[in-house]
């Protein structure tokens, strides 16, 4: 019996949903693939949250991104959760799999790739910006994946303090919070510094992060979450200073490979995704 009129679906759900490039990315990467699979770019308010999931699983969906608001609000209509994403407290992915569904977080572990594409991870020294939701996957990860100690430097105290407190319950790296009430100095001895805040972010792209950037020193690999830009005053600063880099593009194509793989079980080509992004996108530097 031919199957060819009923394509696998997958898909996003969010609000404001407009401005997500993830659809255009992930469908380049299944036509790459030769998959007949396709990802729908869906408007949820919070109020249909638990329709648009119970719609999908009875739709047949292969599985969904979460983004804003979504991310820990879809928990509670979830079967089982992944390692990292039960720490973090967000799902941003969902496998559904005979009818059940599964919670992963890519949005770190994307990040964590990236990471590691230009150093290795175990045993290093990390000062991040922000303990935003971004800062607490990226934080999870990496502690996760072995490095030691990490630096949470953050405005509003009590997210900082929660951060660090939970890095330091729930895994064998160590953490400290810096409250951000001026302008940072990075200590000599980080390896990673990354910027986990939403500064730099299109249309505010001159906002800088308040710190020295001479304080950047060569043997530091300096990475941004900031995908729109992706050359950020940040990372200028760092390239400048003959730091290694990872942007936010790279963080964001990481992430989509790892939601490609949970659902198809295959290896998605980071050039056409990165290249699909570029195109959609529209920077401004
Ligand atoms: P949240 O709203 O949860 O957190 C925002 C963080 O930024 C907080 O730590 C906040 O500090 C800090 N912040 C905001 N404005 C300033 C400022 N002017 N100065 C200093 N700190 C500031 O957002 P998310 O964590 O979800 O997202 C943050 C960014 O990460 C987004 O802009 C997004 O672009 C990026 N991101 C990238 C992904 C990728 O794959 N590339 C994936 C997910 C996110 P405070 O607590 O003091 O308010």
């Amino acid at each position: 019996m031919s199957m060819e009129f009923l394509v696998p679906i997958t898909g996003s759900f969010a609000r404001p949903a407009a401005e997500n490039p993830t659809v255009a990315m992930v469908n380049a990467a299944y036509r790459d693939l030769g998959l007949d699979w396709t990802y729908i770019n869906c408007e949820v308010a919070p109020d249909s949250l638990p329709q648009a999931v119970e719609g999908a699983r009875a739709m047949g969906w292969a599985g969904f991104n979460c983004s804003i608001p979504h991310k820990v609000e879809v928990i509670k209509y979830l079967d089982r959760l992944g390692e990292s994403a039960s720490l973090i407290g967000a799902v941003n992915t969902v496998v559904i799999k005979d009818g059940v569904l599964t919670g992963e977080n890519t949005d770190g572990k994307g990040f964590v790739e990236g990471v590691r594409q230009v150093t290795s991870v175990e045993g290093k020294r990390v000062l991040i910006f922000g303990a935003g939701g971004a800062a607490k996957a990226v934080s999870v990860e990496l502690a996760l994946a072995g490095v030691s100690n990490i630096q949470v430097v953050n405005r509003s105290e009590k997210r900082g303090q929660e951060l660090v407190d939970l890095i330091n319950a729930e895994t064998e790296a160590s953490a400290e919070f810096v409250v951000w009430d001026r302008r940072v100095d990075v200590p000599e001895n980080t390896d990673i510094v990354i910027n986990a805040t939403s500064v730099g972010l299109y249309p505010d792209v001159d906002e800088q992060l308040n710190m020295n950037p001479d304080t950047l020193l060569s043997h530091m690999v300096v990475a941004d979450g900031i995908h729109n830009p992706p050359r950020t005053h940040l990372l200028k600063a760092a390239t400048s200073r003959n730091c290694r880099t990872v942007d936010g593009l790279t963080m964001l194509v990481n992430q989509g490979i790892l939601g490609i793989k949970c659902w198809t079980g295959k290896d998605a080509s980071e050039a056409v995704m990165r290249e699909t992004l570029n195109k959609v996108l529209h920077h401004c530097d």
